[in-house]
Formats: C-alpha cells, sequence, structure tokens
C-alpha cells in the first residue's frame, strides 16, 4: 500500500502565479479591472478568435450562450450525453428541451451522422441547435456541423471546456482551434482547477460575431448598458445607466484573472507535456501484456488532441477503480451519461436509445492526467492498470 495519492487531474500553481495573484490583490480593483480585459485580450489571441468574454465558471458561460441565442421553451437543442451536465443544462435554465444523440465510439464526442438522422427525421424547424463537446480534448470536426447546421437553419455552441489549444484541420488543410469561432457561433472554456488553465472559478465565451459579443457582455453584469449610444431614454446625467433586458451578475474577479493570465503563459508548455504524457500511455497499452485494455489512439498529424482526459475501457472497470484506489490513485468516470441523471430521467429520457454512450460508460475509465504528473508516478500508475487489467 502506497503512501502517495495521485489525482486524475489537477491544477499546477507556479510562484509566478502566486506574485501575479498579490500584485492584483494590491492593486485597486478586488472585482472587475483592467485584468478581466487583459486576460480576455490574450485567451482570445492564444485561441484565435475576435472576442472573448470571461465570466464566472463554464456553467455561467453556457447560459449566457443560450440566453444570446435566445434559447427559449420553444427551442429544441441537440447535444451529447458523454459530457458534463452543464453542456444540456443550459437549455433547461431557458426553458428549452435537449435532446440527445449517440457518440462515434472512435472519437467519443457527438456522432455527425446520429444528429443528421435526429435532424432529418423531424419536421422542418423542429430543431434549433447544437452543442458539440470537444470530449476529453477531442477536436468536433466543427466543419462538417456547420455544413448541416446550416442546411437546417441551427446555431452551433461549442463546448471547448476540455480543449483549450486543441485543434483540427479542415478541409483548406487550415488548424482550426477549437474555440476559435471560425465554425461555431460561440465557444466556451472553464478554468475550474481541473482544466487546462486554472483560476479557481472561471470561464470564457470566445466568438467571431460582434453582435453576440456586444449583447453577452451586456448579459454578464445584469443586462445594464451604459453605452451612451445605445440607450433608449434620454440620457439623466452621468450617473445613468439602463437595465434593459434580463441579465445576471456573472461577472470574474480581477484577482481570478491576473490567475489565468499567468497561467495561461504556461498554456502551451503544458500541452507538450499531455502530448509526451499520452504517448506514454498510448505506447504501455500497445502492448502484448495490456489484455483488455482499450484506448483511443489519435490521428497524429490531422489533429491535436488537447488530453484533458486520457480515456481507456476496460471490462471490469469497477474492480479496476477499487484496486487503483488502494494505490492511492484517483481515476475518475467521465461521464455517467447525461440522459440517464434522475432529473433527465424524470423528464422522459427513460428508454432514450443511446447504447453507443452507454456502452462506453460500462467501462470508461480515467487515468492521471495532468502537466506535473512526472514519469515516475506515471509508471506507477501503468504498473498497477496492468496488474489488474492486462494479461
Ligand atoms: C468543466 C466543464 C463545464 C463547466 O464548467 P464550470 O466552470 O465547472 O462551471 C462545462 N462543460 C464541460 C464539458 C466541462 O468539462
Amino acid at each position: 500500500m502506497s503512501t502517495r495519492s495521485i489525482p486524475y487531474g489537477r491544477q499546477n500553481i507556479t510562484e509566478a502565479d502566486i506574485a501575479a495573484v498579490t500584485e492584483a490583490l494590491k492593486a485597486d480593483y478586488l472585482t472587475t479591472g483592467p485584468r478581466v480585459d487583459e486576460f480576455e485580450e490574450k485567451f482570445a489571441a492564444y485561441i484565435g478568435a475576435k472576442y472573448a468574454v470571461a465570466v464566472a465558471n463554464g456553467t455561467a458561460a453556457l447560459h449566457l450562450c443560450a440566453l444570446a441565442l435566445d434559447v427559449d421553451e420553444h427551442s429544441r437543442v441537440i447535444t451529447t450525453p458523454i459530457t458534463f451536465a452543464a453542456s444540456a443544462n443550459c437549455v433547461r435554465y431557458c426553458g428549452g428541451e435537449v435532446w440527445f444523440a449517440d457518440i462515434d465510439p472512435e472519437t467519443l464526442t457527438l456522432d455527425l451522422e446520429k444528429v443528421r438522422e435526429l435532424i432529418e427525421s423531424h419536421p422542418k424547424g423542429f430543431f434549433t441547435g447544437i452543442v458539440p463537446v470537444d470530449f476529453a480534448g477531442y477536436p468536433v470536426d466543427l466543419e462538417a456541423f456547420r455544413a448541416l447546421a446550416d442546411a437546417h437553419g441551427l446555431w452551433l455552441i461549442e463546448d471547448a471546456c476540455h480543449a483549450p489549444g486543441g485543434w483540427f484541420t479542415d478541409s483548406k488543410g487550415i488548424q482550426q482551434w477549437c474555440g476559435n469561432g471560425a465554425y461555431a457561433d460561440l465557444a466556451i472554456f472553464s478554468f475550474h482547477p481541473v482544466k487546462h488553465i486554472a483560476s479557481g472559478e472561471g470561464g470564457m465565451i470566445t466568438t467571431n460575431d460582434a453582435a453576440l459579443y456586444e449583447r453577452l457582455k451586456v448579459l454578464r453584469t445584469h443586462g445594464i448598458t451604459r453605452d451612451r449610444g445605445n440607450l433608449r431614454y434620454p440620457n439623466h446625467g452621468g450617473w445613468y445607466m439602463e437595465m434593459q433586458q434580463l441579465g445576471y451578475n456573472y461577472r470574474i474577479p480581477d484577482i481570478l484573472c491576473a490567475l489565468g493570465i499567468s497561467q495561461l503563459s504556461r498554456a502551451e508548455e503544458g500541452m507538450q507535456r499531455r502530448q509526451e504524457i499520452a504517448r506514454r500511455y498510448d505506447e504501455a497499452f500497445s502492448g502484448g501484456d495490456a489484455g483488455a485494455i482499450r484506448f483511443h489512439g489519435v490521428p497524429a498529424t490531422s489533429i491535436r488532441h488537447a488530453f484533458h482526459l486520457y480515456v481507456i475501457e476496460v471490462p471490469d472497470r469497477r474492480g479496476l477503480y477499487d484496486h487503483l484506489r488502494e494505490h492511492g490513485i484517483y481515476a475518475q468516470v467521465h461521464y455517467i451519461p447525461v440522459h440517464t441523471m434522475p432529473y433527465y430521467r424524470d423528464i422522459g429520457y427513460e428508454d432514450a436509445d443511446l447504447h453507443r454512450s452507454e456502452d462506453y460508460y460500462a467501462g470508461a475509465l480515467s487515468l492521471p492526467m495532468y502537466p506535473t504528473l512526472t514519469d515516475e508516478e506515471q509508471d506507477f500508475v501503468i504498473a498497477r492498470v496492468k496488474e489488474y487489467a492486462g494479461g
């Protein structure tokens, strides 16, 4: 029995991060200040999007996207069951209906053909939007989803929480970074500690659409505008502002943006390390002693998988999970399919035919994957996995 404890993911806080936060604490703003704009500009530049809006967390980002796209009780939105519940919940917050389509068992992301079948088996205008998720860091082919969405008048929100720094290659040979706004209307990210870039709580929306960008900024802070050019009634004076629509307080504090900016400056370094860790796992599970351990290899040149997660599938997942815990390895399961959650069962998903997602869930386990995982720790994880599940 080992005394070490190895989680599936964790943040990496450096002295530079601490110095950046300390500096922000000593400055004039605790909440909205100059670091919010700086974080937005630098994040947009990293991803390659025109605009970015920093918010309180990834879930708030999703909610604001749904509001900005006018999701309401007449909306029907398609997403994947293999995601964090927030990808679906944002539609429910606005009173819309969620429809789940099954995954592609190779990429583990929303299957384009399943989505097409779903859309084509319903009347024109039945669906309003699609929320593809770059699950585990696998970049969804958004060019293909855009073509499908355009053919049916749907919008696209890319849930890119797992994939800052990932990209796919489009039909013109261009590397399209996850969340860059080239194909999706809006994309969202989270800065929760297990994600690539940590700010504690935090989120970001990216887009290339100027009108959506303006709308999101107003919705982020109560629906209030001070923009003199956009007032609906006469200006009463310097204090005057208008609450023109029902917004929220989804702002992110300057202190957290200081941490986000500092972390962002190391994003590429972290991404390189994630690629190395994935390669070492792939190699270990390609050998003759790997038994029934299944991993998901990725095309090496046409995409860059962002490896938020490294997922394997095994026949006895529960046994392996418990075995690893006995050795201080806290593997995790991503995800219990969203449509099987009691809340979604209660509103009618009991009998949804989503067997690929359910089959994947039955064997899925996410192994430790984070930049500060050492080779020695990874070898320990691999050995414990193989002694239980190899053969
Ligand atoms: C983390 C995550 C979210 C939510 O982000 P929070 O910042 O925790 O609210 C949404 N979708 C996916 C896929 C995530 O991984």
